[in-house]
């Protein structure tokens, strides 16, 4: 007798074929068996799924049906908790639950037949040769912060937010849960996620060493996009197989399959890199609270610097707080706190000056001492703008609504938005004037700037046969031009490291994470473009990003004691850096909240954003116009949307913040409701509605439309 089945493929976003597919099979097969289907001329991978919840196809002729290729054997079916975590995390993002779920599974597993899925688990069912000796690294005693936080997590429920100063030893807190977890339960596994895994070698190797020597080397695997398809497979066979303890991971873990799941961390949980950019933008960090609600795993959020919605979340239970707020103020190993903040007002400085006079002085006397230090911008390349002052010619790309910047190490003016490249002209393309200057300032001209300012500085203790008079002082740049290449960013930082490089110049890419041991000096040399920014999420990245960059200051105890951040600033009575100043993120936090609760901005409204591309605003908004207008014409006899639509606001649609991308204009419409279930009913029902609206004559133009829920950028 055959069976019927419900089976997931990955069909293209929006396509009119569903991602539930019906087909025949001669075993009954339970939800969450891989499989391998045809479809069309094709075949392809498939979960089986339960029909419920994918919704029955409807109407079907047996004849029709045709039958599942072959079944995976060896790998398990996917969990139950999983299913519902895919099923929860393809609605509450609007996306098909095909797309979502095959999009979560390694790339290599769709393009492998039945028998070389086979031949693979063969090989991986040997244990692996290189059990490689790593030390056994033990742990050290916890500070009293560390075992007090510990405790808590030992007997409440969570899920908890640890909110510690950068070098309170957060990540020790994360070892020590992940070790009692470990010990206790011979099965059990934790999911360990951070923002890139490329940023931070460190963490990866501390829980190495901390566990590979216990539990051998594959109990500790990696999954993130860094990895080919082998090594990826690999990982996600282990996790799903029980083998893998621990699952450290970027994003995209949060979709692992993991049985014997009891713990989830996210490092840095503020981190926008959590959320994704395309497909199913959905949030990491949420996923993995609500992950863990589903499977009765703990859950740790950490951060110096939290988000303002886990900070939300994390009031007082009485107020309706519904995360435990651990809290952890002291570095590790120090009497004497977080580096002093000062800030310099810059308009008492020389007019342009780039660097002023006290922090110059401030730098040349910590190279004297041989410390280093650390000078941040966050716009790479030489300047952003080329300009003729003949005649206003600007370098705008000629294929989107921004300037390309010019790079002057290969002389080229590059955008960064589409990659368009160009050699810089000799002259002013308009009119001809050979002298077109740059405008404004990137880190590649700041570190060539500061090699100027600073090319009478010698290292200390470098006299030598070859330098009579000592070396020259040694300026370092790191940003994503310097570290295109694989293995750079790692040469570079192990540089830094060795005591090579006494003034690291960088963009954000330097401020994250790193455990700078003689970095005595953090500056940021133009932080205020952010005060005025018009989203109104840009403060809290910039009190994030400066306190993250302050946090590289001082972290060896020895050099700790005089610590400092630098902040040269037009507006240095602003509350922000006020606050900045005291390190002191719940005033920040606090002041923040008032501002939102006002405006009835998130976390006090949930906001999606319809976003569609077209070749002109005109057809991208007459698009997105006509899905609006529907909300309050043809739907308006649904049954009970009268009262969802009373709790939500459509607004206009407007051109995106960067209009226009490589000759594709962009528009978007806000949804906003002060309730998050009536903003997520109200999408449910009108994404046929946007359906259809694309199929009408009025969506001919569109080249791509999508929703994204809880935007982080608007
Ligand atoms: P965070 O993650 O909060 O920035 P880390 O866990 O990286 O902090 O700790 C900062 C530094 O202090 C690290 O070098 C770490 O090895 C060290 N450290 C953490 N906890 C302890 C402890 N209990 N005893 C001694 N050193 C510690
Ligand atoms: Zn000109
Ligand atoms: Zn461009």
């Amino acid at each position: 007798m055959m069976h019927w089945l419900c089976v997931l493929v990955q069909t293209p976003a929006h396509a009119s074929l569903g991602s539930v597919l019906s087909y025949q099979s001669a075993a009954m097969l339970v939800p969450g068996t891989l499989v391998r289907v045809p479809l069309g001329r094709r075949e392809t991978l498939g979960v089986v799924w339960d029909a419920d919840a994918a919704g029955a196809t409807g109407e079907l002729d047996p004849g029709k049906i045709k039958q599942i290729a072959g079944i995976l054997e060896g790998i398990a079916p996917l969990s139950q908790h999983w299913q519902q975590l895919l099923s929860f995390a393809a609605q509450y993002y609007q996306r098909s639950v095909g797309e979502v779920t095959l999009a979560a599974l390694p790339p290599q597993l769709r393009d492998m037949s039945a028998a070389q899925v086979q031949r693979r688990l063969k090989r991986t069912a040997a244990p692996s040769a290189c059990d490689h000796e790593t030390l056994l690294a033990t742990a050290p005693s916890l500070t009293a912060e560390q075992t007090q936080v510990v405790a808590q997590i030992q007997v409440h429920a969570g899920p908890f937010l640890l909110f510690g100063a950068t070098g309170s030893g957060k990540t020790e807190v994360y070892l020590q849960c992940v070790q009692t977890l470990l010990e206790g339960d011979p099965q059990a596994q934790a999911l360990v996620m951070v923002p890139e895994i490329n940023l931070t070698p460190q963490l990866e190797r501390r829980f190495r060493e901390r566990f590979a020597p216990r539990y051998g080397a594959a109990s500790v695997v990696s999954l993130h996009s860094g990895m080919t398809h082998p090594q990826r497979l690999q990982s996600w066979l282990a996790a799903h197989q029980g083998a893998a303890r621990i699952v450290l991971g970027t994003r995209m873990a949060v979709f692992a399959s993991m049985p014997r799941l009891q713990l989830i961390v996210v490092d840095e949980e503020h981190d926008p890199s959590y959320k994704s950019g395309e497909g199913a933008r959905y949030s990491a960090r949420d996923l993995a609270v609500y992950r863990g609600r589903l499977e009765n795993a703990k859950v740790l959020l950490g951060s110096a610097t939290p988000s303002l919605e886990s900070w939300h979340h994390s009031r007082p239970a009485e107020d309706g707080g519904r995360y435990l707020r651990l809290h952890m103020p002291s570095r590790v190993g120090q009497v004497d706190q977080l580096p002093l903040v000062r800030r310099v007002d810059m308009n008492h400085q020389p007019r342009n000056a780039v660097f002023s006079v006290p922090l110059l002085e401030a730098l040349r006397e910590r190279i004297a001492r041989g410390e280093q230090c650390m000078v941040f911008l966050n716009r790479r390349g030489y300047a952003p703008v080329l300009h003729c002052g003949d005649c206003d010619w600007k370098s705008v790309c000629p294929h989107c609504s921004a300037f390309r910047v010019f790079h002057k190490i290969d002389r080229t003016l590059r955008c960064h938005h589409c990659g368009f490249t160009e050699r810089v002209p000799r002259a002013c393309p308009a009119c001809g004037n050979p002298d077109i200057a740059p405008l404004g300032r990137g880190t590649e001209r700041l570190e060539e700037h500061l090699a100027e300012l600073l090319c009478d500085v010698r290292r200390p203790h470098s006299v030598n046969a070859q330098c009579p008079e000592g070396e020259p002082v040694r300026i370092a740049r790191i940003d994503a031009d310097t570290t295109r290449l694989k293995g750079a960013l790692e040469s570079q930082l192990a540089a830094v490291h060795a005591g090579d490089v006494d003034v690291l110049v960088g963009t954000q890419m330097i401020a994250k994470g790193h455990d700078f041991r003689r970095i005595t000096l953090v500056a940021a040399v133009n932080p205020d473009g952010a005060l005025f920014s018009s989203d109104f999420r840009a403060p809290e990245r910039l009190f994030g990003l400066l306190m993250q960059a302050a946090g590289r200051a001082g972290r060896d105890a020895t050099l700790g004691a005089n610590a400092e951040m630098w902040l040269q600033t037009f507006q240095p009575a602003h509350p922000l850096y006020a606050a900045l100043k005291r390190h002191d993120y719940p005033a920040f936090a606090k002041q923040q909240l008032i501002e939102r609760a006002q405006a009835g901005l998130p976390p006090f409204s949930a906001q999606a954003l319809v976003r569609a591309e077209a070749k002109s605003q005109e057809v991208a908004q007459a698009f997105l116009e006509a899905a609006r207008s529907a909300v309050t014409s043809e739907m308006a006899h649904w049954e009970d949307w009268a009262a969802l639509v009373a709790q939500v606001t459509v607004y206009p649609a407007i051109p995106m913040g960067i209009a226009r991308i490589a000759n594709i204009e962009r528009a978007q419409m806000l949804v906003e409701s002060p309730s998050r279930t009536a903003l997520q009913q109200f999408l449910n029902g009108w994404q046929s509605v946007l359906h259809a609206t694309r199929r009408r004559p009025v969506g001919k133009g569109i080249i791509r439309w999508a929703v994204d829920v809880d935007p982080l950028a608007i």
